[in-house]
Order: structure tokens, then C-alpha cells, then sequence
């Protein structure tokens, strides 16, 4: 039967007018954390909520579908997310992470090679040269992330995901700057997709949650295993907020998107703006590929201000519609220092390596009106003359 139905109409309906006890219209919250057994020795459908509970797997089957997966896990926070795809890499054995990456996954793969749980190694997976040479090395698991946050470089997908299972590692995608609306990294030729359902998934900023989905239904039982295990697992009140969210994922992200092209283009043009990092330019390095992979270019953007970080404070602190916050994919617009927010955590020389200045700045575009927007950010840059 899902066969027949487009992703839009998946997110929109899946568990809708399903209950059977009342028909309620909207799926119920299932808060309880335990389930009366059937008898002894007879558990019914679901017995305690760490393991399974029934919202949880509602929004668990729904993610998987949206990505095409055969299963997915939900969890505490998208890093709780990334933490659990890291649990099907041994000890001693090597992760190829992007050397730009969410600066959050970094400090959770630093910490935990420095712990010797495994080997890591950071590449510019922009570089087809330098991903080949790694993989050489033989890795267990390589991570991608694309577009990257916060400087949207764009990983082709098919590419690295043919070059990895050659030596068979497994590929793991973040797909939380795009979401399924926009990519769906298991049909390019992933192993498992992640999320922070935290930001476009729920998408109204009052929710912190992660899943990751898998290709194999093996690979999601391993990994429910182990978030069960562990008890890292996703609150049942979350994951009724973050269905709330789905059903209207594709009208916000595309309409964000819209707005998202507007303002690069408005941004390309400004003398205060020294560049524009934005995948749907056609001066962006990854233009191509990401018009290739992705259903569409995203909502969100980076532009590097002239002027350093007096500039910068200035900028935000002028701005009256965009709100000086981390976190994205909200239906609210905020802007982000990665410098002294995002990915503070990046050492001095890591920060030069990968391009993240004193006046880049990110954007989270929402569904505020495009003209407000813009008009926004022309004040504020006014402002700074
Ligand atoms: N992945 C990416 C690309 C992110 O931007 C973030 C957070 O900003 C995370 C993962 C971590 O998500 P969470 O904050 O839900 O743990």
C-alpha cells in the first residue's frame, strides 16, 4: 500500500485514523512506560518502554520510510544518533569522518578514539584523492555529512558510498541539513542515514531528538539492540512532537528553501559580503552535485562578512527578525557565529584548515516572509557604514 503513496503523503498520514481502541484521527501519546502483560509469560505487543514504546516505533517507522530504509532507531539527540552508528565499529578499527563536520560530531569522535574505542581519521571528502588514499586504510565506517555544517560543502554520495564498499566499509550519512524532503542518501547507496530530529524533522525548535535508519533490517535490530542496551532512547513525548512536525516537513522545507535561494542571491550581491557559501549558486564548487543528489539546495546558508568579528557583532546585533542562536531548521530564521558558537570546540589551526573565519556567519532560513527577511538583513548591513 505505501508503495502507492508519494513521501509528502507518507509524512502527512502514516499512523493517521489508526487506532483501533477509540479511532482517535491523530495517533495518541503513549506516555506509559510500562505495558501490562497478556499472562504469565505472555507479553503483549510492546511491555516496557525502553525497549519499545508505541509512539517511538510510530515515528521510528515513519522516518524509515521517508528515507526508503527497512528500519530506524529514535533517540535521545542526534548525537545520541551518531553515538549509536558508531556502535557498529570495533575497537582499533578506523573511522573517516569529514574534516568539517558538525563540531559536536568531532568532539564525540575525539573523545572517543582518545578513549581507544576506535581510530579516526578526519579528510576533506570534498577531495576524491584524499578519500581513496584513506580508504586504503581499510575503515570499518565512513561518516559523511552533506551538505556540511556550516560551510555546505556537498559529498557525492553514490561516489564515496561505491568507493567505501569496495574495501567494505559501511557508509553513514547525516542528512540533517536536508532531510528526506530534500535527500534520501540509502537509495544513492548508504548504509544508514542520521538524524538531529532535533531541527528540520520536528522543525519548530522545541524538541531534541536523533534516529538513525537503515538500509538492512539486520542493521536496525542490531542497532535498537544496543540503544536498548545502553537506554539512550527517545521520550514518547518527543517523538508525538516530532510526527506533529513531520506532517508538514515538505510545505515548510520547501518554502524555506524558496526564501533560502533569495537571500543568497540577495547576500552575492552585497559589497559588505566577501562570499556566499550556498549549494544552489552556480559558483558553488559542489553546484553540480548537489543538483544531482538532492531534490533541492536547502535552507540553509553561510556568508563570510567583511570586516571580522566587530563587524559580525555589530551585524547581529542590528538585526531584528533573525535571532542570534545555534540550532536550525526551525520555523524561525537564526543566525550563528560557528567561530565563537556552533564549533567553538574547533582548535585555532582546525578552524583555519577548514574555512571557518572571524565573519562567517550561518543561516537558518524560516518561514518568516521573504521580503521581511531580506529587508532584515539590508538594515542591518546598512548599519555597518
Ligand atoms: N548533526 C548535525 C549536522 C548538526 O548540525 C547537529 C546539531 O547541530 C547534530 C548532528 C547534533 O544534533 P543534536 O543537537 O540533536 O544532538
Amino acid at each position: 500500500m505505501d508503495e502507492l503513496k508519494a513521501s509528502e503523503t507518507i509524512a502527512v498520514t502514516n499512523g493517521i485514523a489508526g487506532d483501533n481502541a477509540l479511532r482517535a484521527v491523530t495517533p495518541p501519546l503513549y506516555l506509559s512506560s510500562t505495558f501490562a502483560f497478556e499472562g504469565f509469560e505472555r507479553p503483549g505487543r510492546f511491555d516496557y518502554s525502553r525497549t519499545a514504546n508505541p509512539t517511538r516505533t510510530l515515528l521510528a517507522d515513519t522516518l524509515a520510510k521517508l528515507e526508503g530504509g527497512a528500519g530506524a532507531v529514535v533517540v535521545a539527540s542526534g548525537l545520541a544518533a551518531i553515538n549509536l552508528a558508531l556502535s557498529c565499529v570495533e575497537s582499533d578499527q578506523l573511522i573517516i569522518a569529514p574534516h568539517d563536520c558538525y563540531a559536536g560530531t568531532m568532539r564525540l569522535l575525539d573523545a572517543r578514539s582518545e578513549r581507544e574505542d576506535f581510530v579516526v581519521e578526519y579528510v576533506d571528502q570534498t577531495d576524491d584523492k584524499a578519500v581513496r588514499r584513506a580508504l586504503r586504510r581499510g575503515p570499518a565506517l565512513v561518516l559523511v555529512e552533506t551538505p556540511s555544517n556550516p560551510l555546505m560543502r556537498i559529498v557525492d554520495i553514490a561516489n564515496i558510498s561505491r568507493l567505501a564498499h569496495e574495501v567494505d566499509a559501511k557508509v553513514a550519512v547525516d542528512n540533517t541539513f536536508l532531510s528526506p524532503a530534500l535527500q534520501q542518501p540509502l537509495g544513492l547507496g548508504a548504509d544508514y542515514v542520521i538524524h538531529s530530529t532535533t531541527k528540520y524533522l520536528n522543525g519548530h525548535s522545541d524538541v531534541i531528538g536523533g534516529a538513525v535508519v537503515t538500509k538492512e533490517a539486520s542493521d536496525a535490530e542490531a542497532f535498537a539492540h544496543w540503544a536498548n542496551v545502553t537506554g539512550v532512547i527517545g521520550a514518547p513525548f518527543d517523538a508525538y512532537m516530532t510526527l506533529r512536525g513531520l506532517r508538514t516537513l515538505f510545505t515548510r522545507v520547501h518554502q524555506q528553501e524558496r526564501t533560502a535561494g533569495a537571500i543568497a542571491l540577495f547576500l552575492q550581491n552585497q559589497p559588505q559580503v566577501a562570499a556566499v557559501y550556498y549549494p544552489g549558486l552556480l559558483a558553488h564548487p559542489g553546484y553540480d552535485i548537489a543538483a544531482r543528489q538532492q531534490k533541492g539546495f536547502g535552507a540553509m546558508l553561510s556568508f563570510d562578512l567583511i570586516g571580522g568579528r566587530e563587524a559580525v557583532r555589530h551585524f547581529v546585533e542590528s538585526l531584528k527578525i533573525f535571532t542570534l542562536a545555534e540550532s536550525l531548521g526551525g520555523t524561525e530564521s537564526l543566525i550563528a557565529h560557528p567561530k565563537t558558537m556552533t564549533h567553538s570546540y574547533l582548535s585555532p589551526d582546525t578552524m583555519t584548515d577548514v574555512g571557518i573565519t572571524d565573519g562567517l556567519l550561518r543561516l537558518s532560513v524560516g518561514l518568516e516572509d521573504q521580503n521581511d527577511l531580506i529587508k532584515d538583513l539590508n538594515q542591518a548591513l546598512a548599519a555597518l557604514t
